[in-house]
């Protein structure tokens, strides 16, 4: 069914799949800081770990200058090292498995549940051995994985869970806010994220054990509490216990990060909106499924991402993908499954061995979603989107 003509809906600018969201008030609070005493550790650090602590009701945060600096400091606290196992989905960032990696630790993926497209907790089962020390589930597009199953096989196989929850910052499961949960949890403060420092990223925790080690941790190891000290030789005096590296946040990006996280709560009613008019338009569309939406689960919504059924459809995933992108809709694939990423083949994973993950890799297109998209960008979405798939249809 050809009932529109590719030029009445073609947008003119492009609509990327996602965008942050800045207006004066976060201008204002950088420039405050940067017309200030301190760029880097200084007041602003702590204020925005403490914004991020009290917001998802944990008792720790630990700013970190990226997602990916935090997880790896996450895996150093939880004492990953050689010959330990972490078991992750292979339907994530590479970073989510690269940090294991940084440690020396072994990655082993386990699949996703095809419905949820989040770790299934049984294939997690299925993966543990008495080597493994720890579990990266991640709260793929914002949907919490099923956190009470997880923790009860960390519980059980005495695991630490570090929850991956860059997409999931604001996202609930069973009433309770992400990041008060886990053992540690990361959040991402990418520009594509909900909220953003730039680059940025936090580890949250309610272990004053984890906190201390990642304080540490993020700048090279040196502490100067005196309590943890094997010496004191005066006043000048530090000691760096271990191997840390400087992996800090600036003062100007906290200040950014901490009045941005004055709009998280809008930022994630309207992407609540936008995804609930994606919803309402393509669910009746035989040749798409929706995502799910979990119940005992409050996504926070990072990505829209819609499965084709490739079989209703006379072309391939690529095929949309480019007439999307021609008609100026800034579609996306999350992701490509990591063990299929060269340098993972190159390690000796196999093509093949994740199935569902792989499956669902062939078939799947992120639309738009961002807070700052107008009621017209989404009805150009949808209505982009619908027609490219009718024209498509067998
Ligand atoms: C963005 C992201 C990261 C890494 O965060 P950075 O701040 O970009 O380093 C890790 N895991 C997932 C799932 C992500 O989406």
């Amino acid at each position: 069914m050809k009932t529109k003509n590719v030029s009445e809906t073609t947008r003119d600018t492009y609509l990327p799949y996602g965008k942050q969201w800045i207006d004066e008030e976060d201008i204002e609070a950088v420039v405050k800081v940067l017309k200030g005493d301190y760029l880097t550790t200084g007041p602003a650090i702590q204020a925005f770990e403490q914004k991020v602590a009290e917001y998802v009701g944990a008792k720790f945060a630990v700013a970190f200058s990226n997602g990916t600096a935090a997880l790896h400091g996450a895996c150093f606290a939880a004492g990953i090292g050689n010959g330990d196992e972490v078991i992750t989905t292979p339907m994530t960032f590479a970073a989510s498995a690269n940090c294991v990696l940084y440690q020396g630790g072994t990655v082993v993926f386990a699949d996703i549940d095809p419905k949820t497209y989040n770790i299934d907790p049984n294939e997690i089962a299925n993966k543990i051995t008495k080597n493994t020390k720890a579990i990266i589930p991640v709260d793929f597009t914002g949907q919490p994985v099923e956190l009470d199953k997880i923790h009860e096989l960390a519980k059980k196989h005495d695991l630490v869970v570090i929850e991956d929850a860059a997409h999931a910052i604001g996202a609930e499961y069973k009433g309770k806010k992400v990041g008060s949960l886990s053992d540690m949890t990361m959040f991402s403060f990418h520009p594509v994220k909900h909220v953003t420092s730039g680059e940025g990223g936090m580890i949250v925790t309610n272990n004053k054990k984890y906190y201390e080690k990642l304080l540490q941790f993020r700048s090279h190891g040196i502490t100067r509490d005196t309590e943890l000290m094997q010496e004191n030789h005066g006043p000048w005096y530090y000691e760096m216990q271990f191997l840390g590296y400087n992996y800090r946040m600036t003062d100007f990006q906290a200040a950014l990060g901490c009045s941005q996280m004055d709009k998280i709560d809008m930022f994630v009613e309207k992407r609540k909106e936008i995804v609930a008019k994606y919803n309402q338009a393509f669910q009746e569309i035989p040749e798409v499924i929706t995502p799910f939406q979990n119940e005992s689960g409050d996504s926070s919504w990072h990505l829209y991402i819609i499965r084709l059924n490739l079989d209703d459809l006379s072309v391939g995933r690529k095929d949309i993908f480019e007439a999307l992108q021609k008609q100026n809709v800034g579609v996306n694939v999350h992701y490509i499954p990591v063990h299929l990423l060269p340098f993972y083949q190159g390690l000796g994973y196999s093509k093949g061995s994740l199935p569902n993950a792989e499956k669902l890799y062939e078939e799947i297109i992120s639309l738009p979603l961002f807070p700052a998209m107008t009621d017209q960008d989404v009805e150009d979405v949808i209505s982009i989107f619908t027609q490219t798939v009718k024209t498509y249809s067998k």
